[in-house]
Parts: C-alpha cells; sequence; structure tokens
C-alpha cells in the first residue's frame, strides 16, 4: 500500500528525520490560509498523488505570494496528474500541501527497500539527488552506494556515518545524516514498510538537511497490524477495480486486453496470460480466487471480473489442489444463472474433483465451453474473442 508524500513526512518526522514544515489544505483557501500559518515569504504547493515525477508534471509549484499560493492550489484541484509513472490516465489530485520553501544546496537521494537476494534492508543513496533512480542508475551508476543492514543489530552509528562520507556529506552534518538514515530505517522496520524513499534530501545553504520528498510503501500483507496505516489507505489513488477486490479479499490485477481471467495462484495466472498472448490475445485482468475457494467466492470473482467493460470473453482456468473443481464448477453455476455475463465463458477445470466439477457443469445446461488443457483454454477464449468481434454470434456451448 502506498501513502501520501505528507503522511510519509509526519511518520518520519516521528522518526527523527527533519522535514519542512507544511499543511494540508482540501480547497485552494485553505491552501493560502496554510502558507500564511507556516509564514515567510516562499512556498512551494505539491499535489499529493501517489506518484513520483510530479515536479515535470506541473504538480509542485514554487509560490512567493498568498494569491500565488491560492492560484496554484487552484490549478492543481481536480486536476488529472500525468506523469511519467502514472499511465495515461494519470491521478486525479484532492489534496495539496502546502511547505515552507527551501532554499536548495545539495540534493542526494537516499531510499531504503528489500533486496530480495540478500534477503535484508538495504540502504541505497547516491549524491546524485533530485533525479529518479532509473535515471541516476542510466547517467551516473557510479554514485550509488548500496549498503545491506544486518537485521540482527539493526543499522550502526558507524554504517550509517560511512553512507554519509560516501555522499560526500560535510563533518558539520554528518550527526543530522546518521539521525536521518537510522530515523528511516527504524520507520521502515517498525512499520513494516518495502519502501522508504527520500528524493531529495537536501542539504540547505545555511547548514541545514531536510527531507523535500518522502515516499513511503507497505506490506499489504502486514497491514494487519498496523491499523494506523492501513486508516492511510487514499482509495482515490487506487485502480477502482484492484480495491473492490482487495476489499473481498480477492486479488485482482487490472489490464488492458479484452480477455478476463480468473485463475487461482499467481504462478497460474502468469502462465494464463502467457498462453493467451501466443494465442494472439490480450487479458483485460486476472483475479486470483486463491486456495479454497467457495462458491460464493467464485460468483464474487465473476461479478468483479464483468465490471471491467473491455472484457469480452471470460476463461477460467483452476488447477485444484486445494481447490476443489466441484466448489468451482457450482460457483460458476451460481454466477451464472443469477447474473448471465452475456460474454462467452471458457472453463477448464484439473486436478481434485474434475469429474464432479465437469458434471456439474455438464448438467447445468449453461453455454459454458470446456476445454482440456491449458494451450485449448487460451485457444478456444482469443477464437472465441475474435468471433465475437467479427459478428456478435453467440458462441455455443460445447
Ligand atoms: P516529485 O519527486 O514527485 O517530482 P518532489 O517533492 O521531489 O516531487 O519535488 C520536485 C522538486 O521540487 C524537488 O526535487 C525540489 O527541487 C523541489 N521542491 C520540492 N519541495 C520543495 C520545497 N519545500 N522547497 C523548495 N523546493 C522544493
Ligand atoms: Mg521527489
Amino acid at each position: 500500500m502506498d501513502i501520501h508524500e505528507y503522511q510519509a513526512k509526519s511518520i518520519l518526522a516521528g522518526y527523527g528525520v527533519p522535514v519542512p514544515r507544511g499543511g494540508l489544505a482540501y480547497s485552494p483557501e485553505q491552501a493560502a490560509y496554510r502558507a500564511r500559518d507556516i509564514g515567510g515569504n516562499r512556498w512551494v504547493v505539491k499535489a499529493q498523488v501517489h506518484t513520483g515525477g510530479r515536479g515535470k508534471a506541473g504538480g509542485v509549484k514554487l509560490c512567493n505570494t498568498e494569491d500565488e499560493v491560492l492560484e496554484a492550489a487552484d490549478e492543481m484541484f481536480g486536476k488529472r496528474l500525468v506523469t511519467n509513472q502514472t499511465g495515461p490516465d494519470g491521478k486525479i489530485v484532492y489534496r495539496v500541501y502546502v511547505e515552507g520553501g527551501v532554499a536548495i544546496e545539495r540534493e542526494i537521494y537516499l531510499a531504503f527497500v528489500l533486496d530480495r537476494k540478500a534477503e535484508r534492508i538495504m540502504v541505497v543513496a547516491s549524491a546524485a539527488g533530485g533525479m529518479e533512480i532509473e535515471e541516476i542508475a542510466e547517467k551516473e551508476p557510479d554514485s550509488i552506494i548500496r549498503n545491506i543492514v544486518e537485521p540482527a543489530v539493526g543499522i550502526r552509528d558507524f554504517q550509517a556515518r560511512e553512507i554519509a562520507f560516501g555522499l560526500g556529506i560535510d563533518a558539520g552534518q554528518i550527526s543530522q545524516a546518521v539521525e536521518t538514515i537510522k530515523g528511516c530505517y527504524r520507520a521502515f522496520r517498525d512499520l513494516d514498510a518495502t519502501m522508504v524513499e527520500i528524493n531529495p534530501l537536501v542539504l540547505t545553504s545555511d547548514g541545514g538537511m531536510v527531507a523535500l520528498d518522502a515516499k513511503m510503501t507497505f506490506d499489504d500483507n502486514a497491514l494487519f497490524r498496523h491499523p494506523d496505516i492501513s486508516e492511510l489507505r487514499d482509495k482515490s489513488q487506487e485502480d477502482a477495480r484492484e480495491s473492490k477486490a482487495a476489499d473481498r479479499g480477492l486479488n485482482y490485477v487490472g489490464l488492458d486486453g479484452e480477455i478476463g481471467c480468473i485463475v487461482n495462484g499467481a504462478g497460474l495466472a502468469m502462465a494464463t496470460m502467457d498462453m493467451i498472448e501466443l494465442s494472439g490475445g490480450k487479458p483485460a485482468n486476472f483475479l486470483d480466487i486463491g486456495g479454497g475457494a467457495t462458491p460464493e467466492r467464485v460468483a464474487k470473482a465473476f461479478r468483479l471480473v464483468m465490471a471491467d467493460e473491455n472484457v469480452g470473453v471470460i476463461l477460467v482456468n483452476i488447477f485444484a489442489g486445494i481447490n476443489r473443481c466441484d466448489w468451482v464448477a457450482k460457483g460458476i453455476v451460481q454466477a451464472l444463472q443469477n447474473n448471465p455475463v452475456g460474454v462467452p465463458v471458457i472453463v477448464r477445470l484439473a486436478g481434485t474433483n474434475v469429474e464432479e466439477g465437469r458434471k456439474i457443469l455438464v448438467e447445468s445446461g449453461l453455454p459454458v465451453v470446456r476445454a482440456a488443457t491449458l494451450g485449448e483454454a487460451a485457444e478456444r477464449a482469443v477464437g472465441a474473442w475474435q468471433a465475437g468481434t467479427q459478428d456478435t454470434a453467440k458462441v455455443v456451448a460445447e
């Protein structure tokens, strides 16, 4: 789960990371009020959307008067901000954050990520801050410092100092840098984050250090033990289809093709998508019903997959181990009887109770196309979609 910059800053500030004074606003008037409250004569208005690259997309505006703050905020509210990370649909701005303008001397990149290979938290830092890490990796690969934290002892002072020296930070600012690095690490570990990124961490012209941007991502599977973090979820920033599925305990991934996929397990989802592409089609989404799916869960899955208007065919591919094919078949029948989908449905069942499952489908009399193998299922799904786009004749039951 992602959170907003202002939320990440507030969390990190609690762990001793210095951040500028700022305030959240839900209207341009509130933004101007925040500016007055913060004081000074330079402010930055920042669109709060779950994406980086806002600066280049017009989502970060430097202002010199309260009127400019009002105007900048007015311009941002309701806007669909399209950055190099959002895709063409962008993200709508419902909140802006107003912050005191900081006199930047140097921009540094500092992040904490999970290194899956080392099975450790890794610090990634670079003196070439201000650009995205992908760009740093391309333009200044030698500037990147990678430092793995030993979990039994956590990050040590000497280790944080080593990173700070590597970034060319002056002796006078080392202790501040050490506090910042250690604070980020503790926040990461305490809150089950999967990423903490400060880009840029800036050295100011008066010898200070402050996090100008902050990004945090949390492990969804650990959210149950962080109710205060779960509350920070902003559904307006998520794919509506994915958050609806998550609310129902189902794992949904939205894509942009035409074939809706209901599968069990992420590996099978990948294989199913590959086979669809190989047969010349494109998946619209995939929904993982997981293990031990009840008929009710399968019926829910159908409703979610069909909520995507682009779906022209549904492909159900279940390899039942813990699951039972008869249950899945019952779910399919229940879903189709209650809510006919109006698109061809191709079903491939294998594994536990496959015969019972097949029987349930046949006896239901529903126009479901069965397939014995994954390859056949994918070919039939693509074939049905192609037939459907040429003329809307219904695919008849096998
Ligand atoms: P994004 O990464 O989404 O583009 P940032 O928060 O990093 O957004 O802002 C982009 C740039 O705007 C920063 O690299 C920094 O140069 C400038 N900036 C951001 N906040 C401030 C601030 N409070 N004072 C001065 N400049 C800022
Ligand atoms: Mg940034």
